[in-house]
């Protein structure tokens, strides 16, 4: 007997029929092959959940202990609970406002209480006293200790169900579409028709995953999985399996894309650099400070690289002022020790001129020729340059995408570091991997090293960017003084304005950031302009302020900020064009205004350009006052509000980067983190990259030790992983390969 489905083959089944069947194929289900794959959204439990007071009881302990539970805030998190309706009101505001409220409880004596907006009239027919309803949703404790959920999904638990559960049976709910529904397929009549599909086909299910891994994860059998998703004894049976459809979706993807890498390791050749590097040791030696461990492990991890044979693709991760910069410059005077041309990318121009300007300082004395390529160059000069780089005298090229598009033709590019990675796309790293490949000898590919500021949440470098290798500088140069960040409102705004023009009396310098609000780039440019021209003629009329926006031309821009950082402003006044890589140790005041318009990983990037020297920065948070009355009135239907309240207060309380991602992951989930550059990226089905780290992080390892011992798959035991993965191998990869 065959183990594959033919589509359409439910429609014969009993109590399917043709309507039915359509509508299950709507919504994915084919065969029974994917309804039995089809689990359920959540479950109806008596045992193991937590009746309604105990839940309270402990969201409660978990607010008192959450650095964010000032005044009783929290994420909401996703809740269940089975309770009784005991009471239900209505109340009316105005005409034709009005809300309705049930209120349940079960036996701990909790009360729990759901709130309708929209649709009124249609709920209040649905519910009536008495009813048992199994709610589950973003819920969240009320200052009356009452947990409460604003339009949460709802199942009417009916009376045959109602025993069952009394029973302390385990009900699984299908998530059913609309046209299950109008097909007459209820939950019960899905639950019947999944037991039925389970039992008889369930046998024919082969086994995925190898002897080996289930036993050494603790995983359950395919079969037993099945099983206990959709008919489960308990919950721990089921987060058993949920643990193992999860691994298995993990590990999947990190299986492929490890194989991915290795096989572009061992295909493609690479420079050996030196061992030991003269101009290394000498710029080594005349820092002006010591490397933290942190910089020395993340120096170790390439030099590593270096030699190994295989060309480098590394992941360079760390703070905005960690130090980043500094380690690919040592590394940049290795590659030219050993005899190659080193590029050094930027996304933007004020970042390539601003690293232009860094490592013509550093490399002050070293006889090395390092020239520019950006866009707006003149004709005469771009030529000048692209000759320095075609004979080779030319050790290093700064520069923004100029240095790819088009044929460059690089003597021989060894090495490319890549600042803020994120902002190039996959296809552009491609090219210049070409075009250094070209300029080779032997055929080497390049090493890269990709830098971020972008604190990407361990979960999501394994993951996303699981074909890199990553380090990571956490630790903070040691002269470094904590940012301090405040949110002000609208009212405080004069007091927040003295609280600058002191800073600037003393010597410093400030940015005053906002966000661009309107639609057109005209009015952006009106409004940017009319806000430049109120603050420096009023507020700072003693001092004298630049303007920076993103539509000026690129010559200007650099201009602004040359003369910022030669202090001929006192005040700069920017939109977010300032997000990336600027470096003036002495601004130490930044103002973010309407801050609640940031997302909190930008409002940190924003941020990062302060406290970059050895004075105490400040950074304020300017919001509007009504959220002051939002926040206090502990608004418990406004999800936005909450969050904003969230963004601002973690920025308050930390200037850790990395738990500021990981506080934004959970705010925004991954889609939003990744930006452009993963737009169509298919995230997981089954694994939360905010929650579950640590199955996430134990397949990682595992399809790390399994390539390394057997990168071809070809020992016995892998054989079932080897049949698996070539179904799924070409869609990873489109998504995923970076090269
Ligand atoms: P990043 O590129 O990670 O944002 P930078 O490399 O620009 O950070 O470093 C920020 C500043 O700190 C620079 O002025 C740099 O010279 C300095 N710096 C780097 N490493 C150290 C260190 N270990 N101790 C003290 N200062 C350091
Ligand atoms: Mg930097």
């Amino acid at each position: 007997m065959t183990d594959n489905a033919a589509p359409g083959e439910l429609a014969y089944l009993k109590g399917v029929g043709p309507r039915r069947a359509e509508a299950l194929m709507k919504a994915g289900i084919q065969s029974w092959r994917d309804l039995i794959f089809y689990f359920p959204r959540n479950y109806i439990s008596r045992t193991g959940a937590l009746g309604i007071q105990q839940l309270i009881n402990k969201k409660l302990n978990e607010n008192a202990e959450s650095a964010l539970s000032d005044a009783g805030y929290s994420l909401r998190e996703e809740l269940s609970v089975v309770g009784k309706i005991i009471q239900i009101n209505e109340r009316n505001f105005g005409r034709n406002r009005s809300m309705l409220e049930l209120i349940l409880t079960d036996d701990t004596g909790g009360k729990c209480k759901i709130v309708f907006w929209n649709m009124v009239k249609f709920f209040k027919k649905l519910y009536n006293e008495g009813q048992l309803l199994a709610v589950s949703g973003k819920g969240e404790v009320t200052g009356f200790k009452t947990l409460e959920f604003t339009h949460p999904e709802i199942d009417i638990i009916d009376e045959d169900d109602a025993e069952l559960y009394k029973e302390g049976l385990i009900l699984p709910n299908y998530t059913l579409t609309e046209e299950m529904r109008k097909s007459g397929l209820n939950m019960r009549l899905m639950r019947q028709l999944v037991a039925k599909i389970v039992e008889n086909y369930a046998p024919r299910i082969k086994e995925t995953l190898p002897d080996y891994i289930l036993k050494r994860h603790a995983l359950p059998d395919i079969k037993i999985t099945l099983k206990s998703l959709h008919f489960p004894e308990n919950m721990e049976e089921v987060k058993r399996a949920q643990r193992r459809v999860k691994f298995e979706e993990v590990f999947q993807l990190q299986l492929i894309l490890s194989l991915d890498r290795n096989a572009y390791k061992t295909k493609e050749r690479a420079p050996v650099f030196v061992e030991k590097s003269p101009l290394a040791r000498e710029l080594y030696s005349t820092l002006p400070f010591k490397l933290t461990g942190d910089q020395l492990k993340a120096l170790r991890d390439i030099t590593a690289d270096f030699r190994s044979g295989s060309p480098m693709n590394r992941l360079l991760q760390g703070d905005v002022g960690s130090g980043k910069t500094i380690v690919a410059l040592l590394s940049t005077l290795i590659a030219i020790d050993s005899g190659y041309q080193v590029a050094f990318m930027a996304p933007t121009e004020i970042l390539a001129e601003q690293h232009y300007a860094t490592i013509q300082k550093f490399f002050e004395g070293f006889g090395l020729s390092i020239v520019q390529l950006v866009g707006g160059q003149r004709k005469k000069l771009r030529e000048e340059v692209i000759a320095s780089v075609s004979s080779g005298t030319a050790n290093i090229v700064v520069g923004t995408h100029a240095l790819f598009s088009g044929e460059i033709p690089y003597k021989n590019l060894g090495f490319v570091v890549i600042d803020e990675q994120h902002r190039f796309g996959v296809e552009q790293r491609a090219d210049l991997i070409r075009l250094s490949k070209r300029s080779m000898e032997n055929g080497f590919a390049p090493h890269i090293l990709l830098m971020t500021a972008t604190p990407i949440p361990r979960t999501m470098t394994m993951t996303v960017y699981g074909d890199l290798d990553v380090s990571v500088i956490k630790e903070m140069p040691r002269d470094r003084k904590p940012i301090k960040t405040k949110v002000a409102y609208e009212k405080d705004r004069d007091e927040v304005l003295e609280f600058v023009k002191d800073k600037l009396r003393e010597g410093r310098q400030a940015y005053i950031v906002y966000p661009l609000v309107e639609k057109s780039e005209k009015l952006e440019l009106k409004a940017a302009t009319e806000h430049f021209e109120e603050l420096r003629t009023e507020a700072f009329g003693e001092f004298s302020c630049g303007l920076l926006h993103g539509q000026m031309q690129s010559v200007d821009k650099e201009s602004v900020m040359r003369d910022f950082l030669a202090k001929r402003y006192d005040v700069l006044v920017a939109t977010t064009v300032i997000e990336v890589g600027i470096d003036v140790a002495n601004a130490t005041v930044m103002i973010i205004e309407d801050a609640e318009r940031f997302g909190l990983s930008q409002l940190h990037q924003l941020r990062g350009r302060v406290g970059r020297g050895s004075e105490q920065s400040y950074c304020v948070l300017l919001t509007k006052d009504k959220h002051q009355y939002q926040i206090r009135r502990k608004n418990a239907d406004d999800t936005d509000i909450k969050a904003l309240f969230v963004r601002l207060k973690t920025m308050e309380e930390t200037t850790d980067g990395f738990k500021i991602a990981e506080i934004d992951l959970k705010l925004r989930g991954p889609g939003d983190m990744l930006g452009t550059r993963q737009s169509g990226l298919p995230l997981f089905k089954y694994v939360d990259l905010a929650a579950d780290a640590d199955i996430i992080a134990e397949a990682n390892e595992l399809a790390k030790k399994i390539v390394e011992r057997d990168p071809k798959l070809e020992a016995a035991p892998n054989k079932l992983l080897k049949d698996r993965i070539s179904d799924s191998i070409g869609d990873a990869l489109k998504y995923y390969r970076i090269a």
